[in-house]
């Protein structure tokens, strides 16, 4: 039938069944495609940081969606995620028990918006707790794809002591050595503190870079770290003084 023929009778119309062929591609975008190719490159966390209100985001992505704005600064980040939230489930996507429970979290990244939601694994040890410190177990780099899935899933960084051995090597230079000089200690303090840095993530963020990489802080920096420092001394006697005052059940949550 012609186009433009219309139908006038309900009778007219017919039906048949036949199949299409539909073939599509999912792409993940500019900035997606570049995360995905520095992990199965390098196997590193590829983030984008915006020039106009210095947020960083992972993964990487096009725009901020604050200001609106490309962001053409992308860097892989070095430094291990916190687990920010998880639950387990025992049942799989078709309703059946599953043999053990999969952990789900989302784990996000010291100074760095977003996060990755992905399978978490309990390591040697059965506790798995909020603001713990996980490293990516990756595949081998040979059988990367570029997918998510090149994260087999996170796990547990030991942080007993600096001197253990941490099974992703790239993590290892996170553990501080307190006292080792001043700025180390400073900024280890206020990290062990769990003083809620917020809005001074990023500050911290580009100090604990530097003191990494051994590189003297410029003034400004050393006072800010050390104003940072007090925030934590005076956080942590907050704390203290707290449990001291109120019954133990009434802390939790
Ligand atoms: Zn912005």
């Amino acid at each position: 039938m012609p186009i433009l023929e219309k139908l006038t009778q309900q009778s007219q119309a017919r039906h048949w069944t036949d199949s299409i062929p539909l073939e599509f591609h999912y792409t993940a975008g500019v900035a997606g495609e570049e995360f995905r190719r520095e992990l199965r490159d390098n196997g590193r966390f590829l983030v984008s940081k915006c020039s106009k209100c210095k947020s960083t985001y992972i993964p990487a992505r096009m725009y901020c969606p604050s200001c609106f704005i490309e962001m053409k600064d992308q860097f892989p980040i070095d430094k291990p995620g916190y687990v920010y939230s998880f639950t387990s489930v025992n049942r799989d996507r078709a309703g059946a028990d599953t043999e053990l429970p999969i952990t789900v979290g989302l784990v996000k990244f010291e100074g760095v918006k977003g996060g990755i939601v992905h399978l978490l694994e309990r390591g040697d040890s059965d506790r798995l707790s909020i603001g713990m410190k996980v490293s990516p177990s990756l595949k081998n780099p040979s059988e990367r794809g570029g997918a998510i899935t090149d994260i087999l899933a996170f796990k547990p960084i030991s942080t007993e002591s600096s001197s253990k051995t941490v099974e992703v090597g790239k993590a290892e230079r996170w553990e501080v050595g307190a006292g080792e000089n001043q700025a180390r200690s400073l900024l280890h303090s206020i990290e062990e503190s769990g003083y809620p840095v917020e809005e001074d993530e990023m500050t911290i963020s580009s100090l604990r870079s530097k003191i990494s990489k051994g590189e003297l802080l410029t003034r400004e920096e050393d006072r800010l770290l050390h104003r940072l420092g007090d925030k934590a001394r005076e956080w942590r006697k907050a704390v203290k003084s707290s449990s001291e005052t109120e019954p133990a059940d009434t802390l939790s949550g």
